[in-house]
């Protein structure tokens, strides 16, 4: 049997890190990844064959748990006609129509193959259409690797941005301004000043790379006010909360209209899809209806628009998020439960589908707030419940996911291994 270290070696040879995703290298844990043989509902496998629960879903697609039936035929039915065309599918139709009617600011929609993708062509559009260069992020957000997004804050609202990645132009940096999350003063001081120059602001409207954090109440529909009085555009990265925190995403839950959205993740069922679309007037710029350029070969391919579709199909069945707000709910009543047991000072943080557990007895609203947690504690946490074929996020600052797989037994389940855990945390 080939052991999970072997394959590491062999990856690291041929692999930057031997990894094609650097938070799947465990760096910021510790030890070595395991490799997944296969996946089934709220489960993963190794190549040993352990188990493990797994609260990562693949960084978000698999909401309705892994390998589901229905999105497996739908797939299966999809490859006996082909796997790319090159021409335009039926099924992209469907998908562009199906998005209008789930998140209705999406007027207009076009098909890309990543987050990244979706996110990079969203602030192309929004400066091609606005005649601006700017564009506003948060501290702590991630957008993807474009070099716009690869920017961090420095301490004021109108920090110029700094690189943190090699490779990303000071010049281009500059571009990017950051803000701190939940911080409104901090945005309106920044629109006051530079305003005019913005051409867009993105956001994600719940925050999941920071770990989890929640839009303070107001404040979305404060930045749309803001957005709207500059003339800037709202762009809403919706690639991890889209059709997870509410059918209609953050934008249904919060109300909030943004300009423009982007999509990943759970729209290609678990396939390389992203999407991005919104007002009429700003998606008919995109070349070929204007001039905005942006295309991709696979863009849409008919295997992806299967799997999206049959996912959209489960996902849009009445109570779907009903229920699973009430699994995320009961799995995190149940870990502060065996927190407190435990007397480890835990905060957590909980939308529909998603959780964020932070060592700390404070609730936490912002960048700065999440950045003081005790790592040490959640590495030590994570290492024991992996021992326990639990299967957190990697790292302190990644988002949980629960999927409808997640059945009361797992999250039992789930919840006598974080009992002996946090014990282990504590000490
Ligand atoms: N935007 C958000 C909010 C994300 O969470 C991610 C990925 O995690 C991305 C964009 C980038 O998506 P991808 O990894 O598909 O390029």
């Amino acid at each position: 049997m080939t052991t999970n270290h072997e394959l590491f070696q062999r990856a690291l040879a041929r692999i930057p890190g031997g990894v094609n995703s650097p938070v799947r290298a465990f760096k910021s844990v510790g030890g070595e990844p395991f490799f997944t043989a296969r996946a089934d509902g709220a489960f993963l496998w190794d190549v040993e064959d352990k188990r493990y629960i797994d609260y990562v879903g693949s960084w978000g697609p698999m909401v309705v748990g892994h390998n589901h039936p229905h999105v497996r035929a739908a797939v299966e039915r999809a490859i006996q006609n082909g796997l790319s065309f090159g021409t335009p599918c039926p099924a992209e139709v469907t998908m562009a129509e199906t998005i209008a009617e789930l998140v209705p600011s999406m007027e207009v929609v076009r098909m890309v193959n990543s987050g990244t993708e979706a996110t990079m062509s969203a602030i192309r559009l929004a400066r091609g259409a606005t005649g601006r260069t700017r564009i506003v992020k948060f501290e702590g957000c991630y957008h993807g690797h474009g070099d716009a997004f690869l920017v961090k804050a420095g301490s004021g609202a109108l920090t110029f941005g700094t690189p943190t990645s090699p490779g990303v132009p000071d010049a281009l940096a500059d571009l990017t301004l950051t803000l701190p999350y939940n911080d409104l003063e901090a945005a309106q001081k920044l629109f006051a000043e530079a305003g005019d120059t913005i051409a867009a602001l993105i956001i994600e409207p719940v925050a999941g790379n920071m770990n989890c954090i929640l839009p303070r109440p107001g404040y979305l529909a404060a930045l749309r006010e803001l957005c709207t009085r500059h003339g800037a555009l709202l762009i809403f990265d919706e690639v991890m909360t889209g059709f997870r925190v509410a059918l209609g995403g953050a934008q249904a839950l919060y109300g909030i209209t943004p300009d423009l959205t982007t999509f990943g993740k759970i729209i290609g069922g678990g396939m390389p899809v992203g999407a991005y679309g919104g007002r009429r007037d700003l998606m008919q710029q995109v070349a070929p209806a204007g001039p905005i350029y942006q295309a991709g070969t696979l863009s849409g391919n008919p295997v992806a628009m299967a799997a999206g579709l049959a996912m959209l199909d489960l996902i849009r069945v009445p109570g779907f998020h009903d229920e699973l707000d009430r699994r995320t709910r009961l799995l995190t009543d149940t870990l502060q439960a065996a927190a407190d047991e435990a007397g480890v000072p835990l905060s957590i943080n909980r939308v529909c589908g998603m959780f964020g557990l932070f060592f700390t007895s404070g609730t936490v609203e912002t960048y700065a707030q999440a950045t003081a947690c005790d790592v040490a504690a959640f590495n030590r946490f994570f290492q024991a419940m992996l021992q326990a074929g639990v299967y957190l996020a990697p790292s302190a600052f990644e988002a949980g996911f629960v999927s409808i797989a997640h059945t009361e037994q797992v999250i039992a389940d789930t919840y006598q291994a974080a009992r002996a855990a946090f014990v282990q945390a504590a000490a």
